[in-house]
């Protein structure tokens, strides 16, 4: 047969020939034995009439001579092979000669000397090299992942993502959990983002919304008396993508009942441990540090720090009442905080990093960022004019400013100010070179606040989810002062990335309805859209709680990859666009006829 595309190439069938060998297994103690190995061409040279082929599969690499003395026929077709053609050998395995030994391969003290070869298919010339190190932007990638997963790095990181899965479900299996599925065509699960909605044809007018995540579902497996449920399940979030997220993507997702959280923390940390050993990352050792999100957003500006390194926010408000600086003092008669971080190497910045660390401030929504530097001739900062010598020293006693370092200043309202510190805190570390490779910090953040005031919506959202249990010590504040109520909720986090999270759950009706009230969920759409939950909640719910855990950062993280896209196999771009098949893609017009639709 000759294909069309490569008519010079004849093609073979596979027939009874079978691999009995994978291309990265044969080491020297195989020498003497006749082998038969499939693959794909890696490489092809000719050295002095001698042909050699790289030949890959998913398990290495073996090097195939084609030397005429062996075999003229296979050799003379040796020649005719390209890079990616699919091929079958079979021959005796050789020591290779000194000279050509390749102590970088593990095959590389041996070769197969080629007596047959079959060609099965051949390859059209590549649109950009499978050579890891080789640098094909993510359009071409995508456009042809099935080349860009032939990459050993591709093949790695999927191996190795699936090496991290089973090892997750036997330690789940282990700890009795049963893995149930639950549905992708169903109704909202409200967990903060837009929902991806499909039309019904044959109930027109309704659509069914992808799960956010299967929360409710999980929820009423408890009800259903299933004790301890665990999915390793596709969750589907329509967000403007921001840097690393995709639109649909893959949790551990985990729900118990009769526990609090402290058996759901455990259980977590034996699970992470589990997965990092299989995937070869350092095992955590539990259990794990544990801060308050109270502690985290004042020492580091955020719910999800990154303790590696120091540069903690220190608050000044106090020392700011009634201060010349009008802005700063302002900021604190009006309720918020001035607050600082002192960059002790902020003599390396330059002027104009100093400038440029202000803009990049202000474009991630800062109304202003001040410096103060210390340096020999004291105090330079526009603010400088502001504080007489004793103040000066105050606030250096407080933030620990000494003569080479650099004090920012950022004022408002608490939250504002601390988002802003906690970002540029990041910043600093890395300018400064602060972040210590290698270090793998686990932590626990407990207590979260249950609700917090949007000022987009004009009310009070959950902070986690609306079936969040408060802790049973502030269900008194939940009408009076809701926002003071804190819930019996935890996050996980690595270096500085939130892997997961989780809570235990409201399993009262009455409670799980005040709390619906409190985010002004009325009546009739806390039956319209959470009936269901309400009634099965009210049919002998068992206390439960659960945690979910987002499986591809955690592979992103133990392989040390910069994007989860690294680790899907068929990842969409931040358009959330997929360029193998084009998705998503226009509804024919019979498609639309059906679904009752009409695009405006
Ligand atoms: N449903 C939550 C989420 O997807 C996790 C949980 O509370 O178990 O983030």
């Amino acid at each position: 047969m000759s294909s069309s595309d490569h008519p010079e190439v004849v093609l073979d069938g596979l027939g009874d020939w079978r691999s009995d060998c994978g291309c990265g297994t044969p080491r020297s103690s195989d020498i003497g034995r006749e082998v038969t190995v499939l693959g794909w061409v890696d490489t092809r040279r000719d050295h002095g009439g001698i042909v050699f082929i790289d030949l890959r599969d998913r398990s290495g690499i073996l090097q195939v001579v084609f030397d005429p003395d062996d075999d003229a026929e296979a050799h003379a077709r040796a020649h005719t092979l390209r890079s990616e053609y699919v091929i079958a050998v079979r021959g005796k395995l050789a020591q290779r000669p000194p000279e050509t030994l390749n102590t970088e391969l593990p095959t590389g003290e041996v070769e197969v000397r080629a007596a047959e070869m079959k060609v099965l298919s051949a390859s059209r010339v590549l649109p950009f090299s499978l050579d890891d190190e080789a640098d094909a932007g993510e359009a071409v990638r995508f456009k042809h992942r099935y080349l860009d997963l032939r990459r050993p790095r591709l093949q790695k990181n999927l191996m190795d993502r699936h090496r991290a899965t089973t090892a997750i479900r036997s330690y789940l299996d282990g700890e009795g959990f049963v893995d149930i599925e639950t549905p992708i065509l169903t109704r909202s699960t409200p967990e903060g983002a837009r929902d991806y909605l499909v039309p019904s044809r044959v109930n027109p007018g309704s659509v069914y919304a992808l799960p956010q995540s299967p929360q409710i579902f999980k929820q009423i497996l408890m009800v259903s008396g299933y004790e301890r449920y665990y999915q390793i399940v596709r969750c589907f979030r329509d967000e403007d993508l921001r840097a690393d997220r995709q639109p649909e993507f893959t949790q551990v997702d985990i729900e118990m009942s009769f526990v609090g959280a402290e058996e759901i923390l455990a259980l977590t940390e034996g699970l992470l441990a589990a997965g990092a050993a299989a995937i070869g990352a350092p095992v955590p050792e539990a259990p794990f540090p544990r801060m308050t999100y109270d502690e985290a957003t004042r020492r580091f500006g955020t719910d999800r720090p990154d303790t590696r390194f120091g540069l903690e926010l220190v608050e000044l408000s106090d020392l700011m009442e009634g201060a010349q600086a009008r802005v700063l003092a302002q900021a604190v008669a009006d309720g918020g905080i001035v607050g600082g971080i002192v960059a002790e190497e902020g003599h390396k910045f330059s002027r104009r990093e100093l400038d440029e660390t202000v803009a990049w401030a202000q474009s991630i929504g800062a109304k202003g960022l001040a410096w103060i530097r210390s340096t020999d001739e004291g105090w330079q900062s526009p603010l400088a004019k502001f504080f007489d010598e004793g103040e000066r020293e105050k606030i250096e006693e407080r933030t620990g400013l000494r003569k080479g370092g650099v004090l920012f200043l950022v004022a408002g309202p608490r939250k504002y100010a601390q988002g802003i510190l906690g970002q540029l805190r990041l910043r600093l570390a890395d300018m400064l070179g602060l972040i210590p490779q290698g270090q793998w910090n686990y932590l626990w953040v407990t207590d979260f606040p249950l609700l917090e005031y949007s000022t987009e919506a004009k009310r009070l959202v959950s902070v986690h989810h609306p079936f969040t249990s408060p802790r049973e010590q502030d269900l008194r504040l939940l009408d009076s002062e809701p926002e003071k109520v804190l819930a019996d909720a935890y996050d996980v986090v690595l270096n500085g990335t939130e892997l997961g999270g989780g809570s235990i759950r409201i399993h009262r009706p009455d409670v799980q309805a005040r709390v619906f009230s409190a985010l002004s969920i009325d009546e009739s759409e806390m039956r319209e859209q959470f009936g269901f939950l309400l009634d099965a909640l009210s049919f002998g719910a068992p206390p439960h709680g659960g945690i979910a855990l987002g499986l591809d950062r955690l592979c992103m993280l133990w392989l040390g990859e910069n994007s989860i896209r690294e680790v899907i196999a068929f990842p969409k771009t931040q358009k959330a666009h997929d360029p193998m098949c084009d998705a998503p893609s226009p509804p024919s017009a019979k498609q639309l006829r059906d679904l009752g639709l009409k695009f405006t």
